[in-house]
């Protein structure tokens, strides 16, 4: 049994930095100041009326963790607060989301229409694993709405879509998508982890449901994996509820509780993380051996009017090409002392990618080029070091590039 989220809407809103502190916790007989960890399995009932009452919803209170688990719910009511959302359940990664979020409302038979520029298990989730069970898919230029359009079908009953995208931080018009898919009885699913529940707003912007891998920012020290998928308490019920109950794709206790402390620094460092994200995203566009850099929050990213109208800010992620293709990215990597190659991102230290040899090495040459994934494109998730060290580390690296 889940406690009911109505009680959170009725008392007093902070500001969401308090929010992030305290919102959701649930204290226990002995008033710990922190978030308790219940790491348990089940839950045991005072009688035998007690147990019938609880398992006929007659009694709010928790049954099994795969259902729900106190510090679970903690998480989850926190990350309500945060989105703007009525209801959510958390899951053991990001993937457990996204895949939840579509299985649990797809049918044989119908059509799901999404922006080709996905993560990399999203896409296979999409356009492999869903076919199977007889849900076909249409993959489209998410940044063309004439293209959402010409996907629809009358069976179309799922939009799906990331934005910023990775690795190229491409955007979706998140409101004129949504308007589209209303207009044709579908839902929107967002994939919010690029922006980040502080710089971006989906429901706000009209999306029906919101996932998140909170693997990424919302841990932000590179610890638990995890995930959460957010919406209005209808659709939950409606929708998720039973799928998540009885296929079991839940968050553990422990994960939950390292994801609520994650919160409670989440502003700081992704504030922290988004300034100098900007300067050396300034500095990469003046430095030498550059064809390309991608920034949300710059003027000369090519959806500049876009960013400013769904985003507060730009992001934590930079996407830059190196001149000299493979061999100049691969130079460029080797040159970094500081920022260590990984293929993660959000965390605390500062890490680059090479996406065309590591996440996105499956897709085939063609589709890379249709998604603008050259092989000098690298993607850099920028940590909580120094600025100036690390724009140090970024140029004595070009400056060995270029021998
Ligand atoms: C990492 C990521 C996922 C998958 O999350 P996991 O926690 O690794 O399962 C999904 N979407 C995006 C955009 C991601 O960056």
């Amino acid at each position: 049994m889940k406690a009911d989220n109505t009680e959170l809407k009725a008392r007093r809103q902070w500001r969401p930095a308090t929010e992030m502190v305290h919102g959701g916790t649930q204290r226990s007989a002995f008033g710990e100041t922190s978030e308790a960890l219940f790491l348990t399995q089940g839950f045991v009932y005072d009688n035998a009326e007690a147990a019938e009452a609880r398992f006929k919803g007659e009694d709010e209170g928790f049954i099994y963790s795969r259902y729900a688990n106190p510090t679970v719910d903690m998480f989850e009511k926190r990350m309500c607060l945060l989105e703007g959302a009525e209801d959510a359940r958390a899951t053991a990664s990001g993937m457990a989301a996204v895949a939840a979020s579509i299985a649990c409302q797809a049918n044989a038979g119908d059509h799901i229409v999404a922006a080709r520029a996905l993560f990399g298990s999203c896409r296979w989730v999409i356009e492999t694993l869903m076919p199977r069970y007889g849900v076909e898919c249409t993959l489209v230029d998410g940044r063309d709405i004439e293209a959402w359009k010409a996907a629809v079908r009358p069976s179309t009953k799922v939009f799906f879509l990331e934005s910023p995208t990775n690795p190229t931080l491409e955007l979706c018009d998140i409101a004129a998508i949504a308007d589209l898919a209303h207009e044709n009885g579908a839902k929107l699913i967002v994939d919010n982890v690029f922006a980040t529940p502080l710089w971006q707003k989906p429901l706000d912007l009209g999306a029906d449901i919101v996932v998140y891998s909170t693997t990424k920012h919302i841990d932000g020290q590179g610890r638990c994996l995890g995930g959460i998928v957010l919406s209005d308490k209808e659709w939950i019920d409606e929708n998720l509820h039973d799928y998540f109950r009885h296929t079991g794709p839940g968050m553990s206790p422990f994960n939950a509780w390292v994801m609520l402390k994650g919160l409670e620094t989440l502003a700081l460092r992704v504030g922290q993380q988004t300034q100098t994200a900007e300067k050396i995203a300034d500095y990469l566009a003046e430095a030498p051996g550059i064809a390309r850099v991608l920034y949300p929050g710059r003027d000369d990213h090519p959806q500049a009017d876009l960013a400013r109208r769904q985003m507060a800010n730009g992001s934590t992620l930079v996407a830059v090409e190196l001149e000299g293709g493979k061999a100049g990215a691969f130079a460029f990597e080797n040159g970094l002392e500081l920022i260590r190659i990984s293929n993660n991102l959000g965390d605390a230290k500062s890490l680059v990618t090479h996406p065309a040899t590591t996440t996105h090495k499956n897709l085939s040459a063609e589709a890379r080029e249709v998604l603008g994934i050259s092989d000098g494109l690298v993607r850099l998730s920028v940590g909580l070091e120094d600025a100036d060290d690390l724009i140090e580390d970024i140029g004595r690296a070009l400056a060995k590039t270029a021998r």
